[in-house]
């Protein structure tokens, strides 16, 4: 095909003649039409269904045209007549339809299906917002509605619509779909429903709306804040609008196929992506009782259909909703779910493994592991702590259920299209079927000692950080120096994450140059995450670090040694930008609490180094690159379960008797940090560190601060330390998620 005509044709003019809107638009148009040529008719017999509340899915313009094999050719094109990709790439609005690591784990995986041949599509909502778009006002996080669908975009209007019944009231849906394109493979499809009547103009202030009108509001936000009843009330209609659309839509699907709804497994798979589509069982159950089957048969049937991701242990992320809120709102699950309920306690005397409890909350895990035929954990010390300790009386009933699936990240975005030089060099140096098959990036190892190319690598670091440091430049009007150590961070703030050991670090860092001890190099230490709009902690951890960018970026003694960032809006596309360019990757959460963590893995493709605990995804990387190409601290996940059981961390004493940590804290309530701060969130901060630090930050501190100097140090050996990235990036392979997506269609899927 010549692409150069079918552009010119589509645009009516010359490329050179066409702004870059005009060429975003034609592309987007030879891009659908390429997509939909790869669609597979006569489908094979079985069908993955990926249910997920999230697809953090990035721009897809350009991977778009990687994974149909246009891009080098349409880049000749446009570079030939003037124009820039890049500047292209800017004109595509970023769909916010996730939150973080786990709704980007759905976009991977669904790449890496289409990747494989699979025959599996996305099911989840289309909200109109998204996520909220944050702004930076006084040191503060605002939050503003991020509307990214536009009148011609990816999004495919289609004939499908199902009605779906709450108390009172019945809304119709209506399908939409976005092309699912695999590396030089088939086109598959991310199903997005919507309902008609949503209202976007009942937003006004902010992100503020009225909670009650479900008909107007269902599909405005993704997580609508839950703080208070009628909040958490939209998310249970929210969850039950996505599954009983997907249930419809695979039942239709399969008695398509010929299926008569008794040998349903045959022609489904039902992947349940955390808990939020929980509510797919029931409904299921209900829809084949309506159907013709027998009760018993119905849950049989839909029990070997169903599999369940688990994506964390922190209890406060366990679903559990109260029954009064699915009498209110979908009265029709109510007594399915008690039949199911009353099934597992006939059957098993244990309290702690039941579905409605003695306080009538509905557990949505204990569903999913009862009535699937799978549960995995998403790296190897996730799935271990299940068994061993927090699902531990679910694994006494079904060991057989439980296994583990180490997530991974798909190549393509995260190597091929984010960092081009990275990406050529590779393939000059090994050819290019790693692209398809990652497992041959370790033949890199045999250039470790090689001095072009680790000075290659180190090159293609900096022209990177050259990129990012012009990147923020115009976007946030920052000063980087390319010559610093680039130290990132980047995921969404929580305590378990532990941004705010990091922060310490920095006055830790800031109070050693005030006294005259100078870092041998500057260090940038970058930031970049949103906090949930109501999850007041994690908003005050943005607060000091905003304040401590303002302090120390503004003080002619240390700035020239010591810089903040915190990038506004932390999404997928600065994510591409600040990842190629980051020396050392922070992985810091307290050591048992991120289940894989799958920022580790980008950093790790692209030649960063890992500062982190023994935590997710970390202790995999630990073994594959060994101990001289990581830099591992803190205590370990035993020593931190065992300080919650024994409940013997009291923070206090560690500032007592550490006057690092001491003279840390206490400058978070400083003149200087008060004259650019808030008393009130500074306060509170200091407070919650001194009187809780539930995520135990103190214990960690010093050998962290200690761990970083060496690292910090190590850098200074500058073919040593491109011999450790060097080794990083043959050793990433393990992380594609074409990988994952193998080990789910062998052990469980079976596609
Ligand atoms: C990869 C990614 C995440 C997950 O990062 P973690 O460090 O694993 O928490 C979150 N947000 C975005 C935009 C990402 O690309």
């Amino acid at each position: 095909m010549d692409l150069q005509l079918c552009l010119t044709e589509k645009l009516k003019k010359a490329v050179s003649d066409s702004s870059n809107e005009e060429l975003y638009f034609a592309l987007l148009e030879l891009v659908q039409e390429l997509a939909q040529q790869k669609e597979v008719q006569n489908e094979s017999k079985k069908k993955l269904y990926y249910i997920s509340a999230e697809f953090l899915i990035g721009k897809l313009l350009s991977n778009n045209m990687i994974n149909l094999g246009i891009y080098d050719e349409v880049e000749q094109i446009l570079n030939a007549a003037g124009k820039k990709i890049s500047e292209i790439e800017e004109v595509e609005p970023e769909p916010s339809l996730g939150n973080g690591g786990l709704g980007r784990l759905a976009a991977c995986f669904l790449d890496s299906i289409a990747t494989l041949g699979l025959n599996g599509d996305g099911v989840g909502l289309n909200y109109h917002f998204g996520l909220f778009q944050q702004k930076f006002e006084d040191n503060l996080q605002m939050e503003c509605k991020n509307p990214w669908i536009e009148e011609k975009g990816w999004l495919q209007k289609t004939e499908v619509s199902y009605p779906v019944s709450f108390k009172g009231f019945t809304l119709q849906s209506r399908m939409y779909d976005i092309s699912v394109t695999g590396y030089q493979n088939r086109t598959n499809k991310l199903h997005l429903f919507d309902v008609e009547t949503v209202d976007e103009s009942i937003v006004k202030e902010g992100i503020d709306f009225d909670k009650e009108e479900i008909a107007k509001n269902l599909t405005l936000f993704l997580y609508p804040d839950d703080s208070d009843e009628e909040g958490r009330l939209l998310r249970v209609y929210q969850q039950y609008f996505m599954v009983s659309n997907a249930a419809q839509l695979i039942l239709d699907e399969c008695t398509a196929k010929g299926c008569t709804l008794h040998d349903l497994p045959e022609y489904a798979v039902i992947q349940i992506n955390d808990t939020h589509p929980t509510m797919v069982i029931p409904e299921l159950i209900r829809l084949l009782v309506q159907r013709g089957l027998e009760m018993d048969e119905a849950i049989d049937v839909v029990s070997k259909t169903c599999a369940y991701t688990n994506h964390t242990i922190l209890a406060e992320a366990l679903e559990k909703w109260p029954i009064k809120y699915l009498k209110k709102a979908v009265p029709q699950l109510v007594p399915i779910i008690e039949v199911l309920d009353d099934k597992v306690r006939r059957k098993y005397e244990d309290e702690t493994t039941a579905i409605i409890d003695k306080e009538d909350l509905v557990h949505m895990a204990h569903i999913d592991i009862h009535y699937g035929f799978s549960v995995n954990g998403v790296a190897s010390l996730h799935t271990d702590i299940l068994k061993e300790t927090e699902l531990h009386n679910f694994y006494k009933l079904y060991p057989e259920k439980f296994q583990n699936k180490t997530n991974g990240i798909t190549f393509r975005r995260w190597l091929m299209h984010c960092n081009p030089r990275l990406n050529a060099l590779i393939s000059s140096l090994i050819g290019d079927a790693y692209k398809k098959d990652a497992s041959h990036l370790k033949e890199l190892v045999k250039f470790r000692k090689d001095e072009t190319v680790l000075k290659q690598l180190l090159e293609i670091k900096m022209q990177n950080k050259q990129e990012l440091k012009r990147y923020l430049k115009e976007t946030q009007g920052l000063e980087l120096d390319e010559n610093s150590v680039f130290d990132i961070q980047i995921k969404r703030l929580h305590e378990y994450k532990r941004q705010q050991l990091n922060a310490l670090y920095v006055i830790h860092k800031y109070l050693e140059i005030k006294g005259g001890k100078l870092p041998k190099r500057p260090i940038t230490v970058i930031f970049g995450a949103k906090a949930a709009p109501a999850y007041v902690i994690a908003k005050d951890i943005i607060h000091l670090i905003l304040c401590l960018q303002e302090i120390i970026n503004q003080d002619p003694d240390v700035n020239a040694y010591l810089k903040v960032v915190m990038v506004e809006n932390y999404n997928i596309t600065n994510a591409e930008k600040l990842i190629p360019a980051c020396d050392i990757s922070e992985q810091i959460s307290l050591a048992s609490k991120e289940a894989s963590g799958t920022g580790n893995m980008k950093f790790m493709l692209n030649g960063a180094v890992t500062l982190g605990t023994e935590d997710g995804a970390n202790v995999e990387i630990h073994e594959l690159v060994g101990d001289d190409n990581i830099y591992i601290f803190g205590e370990t996940s035993d020593q931190v379960i065992a300080h919650y059981a024994k409940a013997d961390y009291v923070s206090k004493e560690y500032y007592k008797k550490d006057p690092d940590i001491q003279a840390a804290v206490d400058f978070i309530l400083s003149d200087q940090m008060l004259k650019v701060g808030k008393e009130k969130n500074l306060k509170r901060l200091q407070k919650e560190l001194l009187s809780k630090d539930w995520f135990m930050t103190f214990p960690d501190f010093q050998e962290y601060v200690k761990t970083k100097e060496q690292a910090l140090a190590d850098y200074e050996n500058r073919l040593a330390w491109a011999e450790k990235m060097l080794v990083n990036i043959s050793q990433s392979g393990y992380f594609s998620s074409d990988r994952t997506i193998e080990e789910y269609n062998r052990d469980i899927w079976n596609l």
